[in-house]
């Protein structure tokens, strides 16, 4: 049986600092239980104030392209400049096929024992909307506690990066080079998200062959179109290894906020997330909703053998669904 406190006791403990507070208010944010959920959202509305005001950076790319071994050379860079660094891992896999691309191996050894790195992964839940939802309220918390470098990282398997970049400042693709962009499940719409691309591996026999990824790469970004916010996404090479690449990448990130920052975009990029992240909450449960009204799985059931057959069409469907559901007949 799991303790429940009242909302100040997170709050506060979160406000100090408090990792063990911090991982218990997680897990209520990461609970399906309604009483649960409830104190979550108390937690967040009193943390509220606290929230916003780190770095917040994505990182994706296809399993073995050196997510975590990328993300302990540039947290240990970090943590030693001063920083303190939050990873929330976004695994969209590890529910539905009973694995995980992110959560299985022991990953980032070095930084899991950092005492100012924080990782924690943010399991997926029934939708990749869910976990969208968690991994920010997660966020949320872990800004008020005082970590003011956020790293989520997902791997680049179906929509799950684009969950991520709607809720990070910046965005950080990481590919291998010479493994053709198939290979890498890489669809031209993800280079269009990125605002940086990073050729991870770049050593030994590999150093050439990321050299002249490298230059592919931006060619192939020179032809999308601006972004507009005034900011062109630079191709960087890396190297866990020699650290390569770690430097660099924190000197783009500055400049990256210092330019949305003065220009406007960052706020901008921020509100326009909240809102989606808004509406998308407000989609999920209005279809909650909808499809937890008593009787309404035996209707569909009729209903969709009829379209199957083709004896009704989809249109007239939908429209004696809608008019035979409690929740959207008007007249009651
Ligand atoms: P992830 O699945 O994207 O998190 O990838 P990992 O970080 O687990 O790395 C996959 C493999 O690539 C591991 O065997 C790493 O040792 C290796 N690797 C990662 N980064 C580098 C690097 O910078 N140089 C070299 N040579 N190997 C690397």
């Amino acid at each position: 049986m799991r303790h429940r406190f009242p909302p100040d006791h997170y709050a506060n403990g979160i406000l100090t600092g408090d990792r063990l507070t911090l991982s218990r208010a997680i897990t209520l944010v990461e609970s399906t239980r309604a009483d649960d959920q409830q104190l979550a959202q108390q937690v967040l509305e009193q943390v509220l104030p606290k929230t916003g005001k780190s770095i917040r950076i994505g990182i994706t790319g296809v399993p073995g392209v050196g997510k975590s071994t990328f993300i302990e050379a540039f947290g240990t860079y970090l943590t030693g400049l001063g920083h303190q660094l939050a990873v929330l891992a976004v695994d969209p896999t590890s529910q539905r096929s009973g694995g995980s691309l992110l959560g299985d191996k022991t990953r980032m050894e070095t930084l899991s024992m950092n005492l100012n790195a924080y990782i924690r992964p943010s399991p997926a839940g029934d939708s990749l909307g869910g976990v969208g939802h968690r991994t920010r309220e997660t966020m949320l918390l872990c800004e008020a506690a005082g970590f003011d470098v956020i790293l989520i990282e997902t791997v680049g398997v179906g929509q799950s990066e684009t969950v991520v970049h709607g809720m990070v400042d910046f965005f950080l693709l990481l590919m291998l080079a010479g493994a053709g962009d198939e290979l890498q499940g890489m669809k031209r719409g993800i280079m269009e998200l990125a605002d940086a691309l990073l050729i991870t591996k770049a050593d030994g026999d590999n150093r050439a062959a990321a050299s002249r990824a490298r230059v592919e790469y931006q060619n192939a970004l020179h032809l999308f179109p601006p972004t507009g916010s005034g900011w062109f996404p630079p191709v960087l090479t890396g190297s866990a290894l020699t650290g390569e690449g770690v430097a660099d990448l924190w000197q783009i990130l500055q400049q990256h906020q210092q330019l949305t920052m003065q220009n406007g975009h960052r706020l901008q990029r921020r509100q326009e997330q909240q809102l989606t992240w808004f509406r998308s909450l407000l989609r999920q449960r209005l279809e909650g909703q909808f499809y937890n009204q008593p009787g309404m799985r035996e209707r569909l059931t009729i209903l969709e053998a009829q379209v199957r057959a083709g004896t009704l069409l989809p249109g007239p469907a939908v429209q004696t669904l809608l008019a035979t559901s409690p929740a959207t007949d008007r007249s009651q």
